[in-house]
């Protein structure tokens, strides 16, 4: 995390751990097939397909006739740049992969599209008020982000929305927008809450939503203190049930807000404070990535009933906050599975607004200005993670040789299968090959199996799957057991990458993310792959990628050419990823660098430098010259014993130094 200019010098010597090696592929008979099918020509219009782009991409993010991924920061309002052609000039300036990639105009685009959505709801139902937004600082914290993001949103009088006391720190210090909504939520003691109140004096438009009752008392208390009266909220719990994962959120039993009878009696509380005129806002937060519009709708008309029943009391209602929850279309299918959501953004500000309006006017109340506290929908298309494979693992995939007479029986049995197998019983011989390997097991743990025959048993049996699986790929439909076979068969690749630090959701709560190459999309991608990162973790991997239909298992990838780069990307994890991530096996942060798009082609605006193992190491609390000298001490006992020669302890304690300053990351 050190500073562009203190971290100049950087990491062109590679480090002494070998990445694993690209095992050599013999022509197998998906290879095979693949030619035959490459000769039909691969196109970047199948890749588009294949990867879902425009489904979660639009407008952001295309493929070139190049076969590259191109961006198109400003979305619809032209301009576009080649994603690997920035990859590689950014690695020339000495940036080394895994690299978070910002496009600061896409946040812009993200921000403006928003605004317009909601304008265009209130033309469209002349509601007779304003939508101000405020940006949850939880989904991303990063200063730069928050910056640029108080920047974009000045002419929408955006604003900013605060969980927690450092957050509040935060955006005390950076909302300079006259007008825009500064929303304290989260857990208060008395000095937030003293904060937040002289915030106004700031000429800050904060707001202090009351999410525990015990928090009524301590405001009223804190604000007599100060003489000064605040501006109140509540959050209201939603009997309307949340979904999927964050369907939690909402009941009698979420984690904030009041239930209805607490919020009269906070209502009682302030009236006899004589501050009843201090509560302006109502907020509910039903969740995040909620998938269905319905859910939404039935929130907005609940929530928008406890407001007017408010206003009815004799609060002073100004502000409904109908916090986060606008969904992203994670694998672009715009239905209502978790990945994605059935609705687009301009459906979203229309319900609100409409669902609003209806419910203020059959009660004659004025229409409150509307808030929400969009995060997801705000940050997640600012960043790409780009990283690069190392290696990759594979079946082996040989063409067996033909089994002799003397032989056991078992090979032979494999190889007539092997023989044997056609598009009419390739189904029925798969269980007669995995029956053949599991006997030799069996025979093998009995002492009756020689570990060679074993191996040719093994060998065989790969060879009959690989025949199996081509065929099973022509086919229009496979039998589930044969779908399992694309998983068994799959490849690892090795990516340069952690995903506890960079996409812990994938871990945490199997979120999925598309992934897909950035280069070589002109070419048929023949191999199917999970993703294996650098932790020696066995949940430091990816095998769950968008589809259509659910879920796959697998990847499809192009085979490695040795010598050339084959990156990968992540797109659409700029929120909460950052932050969530952890030091798991000490993988540090990536580098990150800010783009910005000119008329002339980009700009780096920023560049974060990724941890170095000094960093990590200090967040353990090492001292990285202790540990220098303790490996010092070490070599300089085992010269006194002869154990090591001199240019040995040289070259040891060379790279334990260099290595203390350099990134964390495998540097290929
Ligand atoms: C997390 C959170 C948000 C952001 O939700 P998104 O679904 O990311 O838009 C908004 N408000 C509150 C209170 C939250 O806790």
């Amino acid at each position: 995390m050190s500073s562009p200019a203190t971290s100049a010098s950087s990491d062109t010597e590679s480090l002494s751990t070998q990445p694993p090696t690209v095992m050599s592929l013999a022509p197998s008979h998906n290879a095979l097939v693949a030619d035959r099918v490459a000769q039909k020509s691969w196109t970047i219009e199948d890749s588009e397909k294949l990867y879902r782009i425009q489904g979660w991409g639009e407008p952001y993010f295309s493929i070139n006739a190049a076969g590259h991924v191109t961006v198109s920061p400003k979305g619809d309002r032209g301009g576009s740049l080649d994603l690997y052609e920035l990859v590689e000039s950014l690695k020339q300036r000495n940036l080394a992969l895994p690299l978070l990639i910002r496009f600061s105009d896409i946040l812009e685009d993200r921000i403006d599209r928003l605004n317009s959505c909601f304008a265009r709801a209130i033309a469209r139902y002349s509601y007779k008020n304003v939508y101000r937004g405020v940006f949850p600082v939880k989904c991303n914290q990063h200063r730069q982000l928050i910056q640029d993001l108080v920047r974009f949103g000045q002419p929408h009088h955006f604003g900013l929305e605060a969980g927690s006391k450092p957050e509040l720190m935060i955006a005390l210090a950076t909302l300079n927008t006259p007008g825009a909504l500064l929303i304290c939520n989260g857990y208060k003691d008395r000095e937030y809450i003293e904060t937040a109140i002289l915030a106004q004096r700031l000429g800050q438009t904060s707001v202090i939503v009351l999410e525990q009752i015990e928090e009524v008392e301590l405001a009223i208390a804190a604000s007599i203190a100060l003489g000064i009266k605040p501006v109140l909220g509540v959050r209201a719990k939603l009997t309307t049930k949340g979904v999927g994962r964050w369907g939690g959120s909402t009941g009698d039993r979420a984690k904030f807000g009041l239930t209805i009878p607490e919020i009269i009696r906070a209502v009682g509380e302030l009236e006899k404070a004589g501050m009843l005129d201090c509560l302006q806002l109502l907020h509910f937060h039903i969740g995040s990535q909620i998938s269905s519009i319905s859910v939404i709708k039935d929130a907005i008309r609940e929530a928008s009933h406890i407001y007017v029943e408010l206003a009815k009391l004799g609060a002073n209602m100004n502000y409904l906050d109908v916090g986060g929850g606008l969904g992203v279309d994670y694998d672009g299918s715009k239905t209502n599975f978790h990945a994605s959501k059935n609705y687009n953004m301009q459906n979203y500000a229309n319900d609100v607004v409409a669902g609003v309006k209806d419910a203020c006017d059959e009660r004659k109340i004025p229409v409150p200005i509307i808030i929400s506290e969009s995060g997801r929908a705000i940050a997640s298309h600012q960043s790409v993670l780009v990283f690069d494979v190392l290696g990759t693992s594979d079946v082996p995939r040989e063409l067996p040789e033909p089994v002799d007479e003397n032989a056991h029986q078992i090979p032979r049995n494999l190889y007539e299968i092997y023989q044997s197998i056609t598009p009419e019983n390739y189904q029925e011989v798969y269980h007669d090959a995995i029956q053949f390997k599991e006997e030799a097991v069996s025979l093998f743990n009995l002492g009756y199996l020689g570990i060679t025959e074993r191996a040719k048993t093994e060998q065989l049996y790969w060879a009959c799957c690989d025949k199996i699986q081509a065929i099973a790929r022509q086919k229009e439909y496979v039998s589930e057991d044969l779908e399992d076979l694309e998983k068994v068969m799959a490849s690892i690749y090795y990516i340069n990458l952690s995903v506890f630090q960079s996409v812990p959701d994938s871990w945490a709560i199997n979120q999925l993310f598309p992934i897909m190459p950035i280069n070589r999309l002109n070419e048929e991608p023949t191999e199917r792959g999970i993703l294996a990162d650098l932790t020696c973790d066995s949940d430091g991997k990816i095998d769950q990628f968008i589809d259509l239909r659910d879920v796959k298992s697998v990847l499809e990838l192009h085979t490695l050419k040795p010598g050339d780069p084959y990156y990968l990307a992540l797109f659409l994890g700029g929120a909460y990823q950052e932050i969530m991530g952890n030091l798991h096996n000490l993988f540090g942060d990536a580098n990150t660098v800010h783009i910005q798009l000119t008329p002339s082609g980009y700009h780096i605006e920023h560049v974060v430098k990724g941890d170095t193992m000094k960093e990590v190491l200090s967040y353990v609390q090492y001292d990285a010259e202790s540990l220098v000298e303790s490996i010092r001490r070490q070599t300089e006992a085992a010269l006194q014993q002869n154990k090591i020669t001199l240019s040995e302890a040289q070259l040891l304690l060379q790279n334990y130094e260099r290595s203390l300053g350099k990134y964390t990351y495998l540097q290929s």
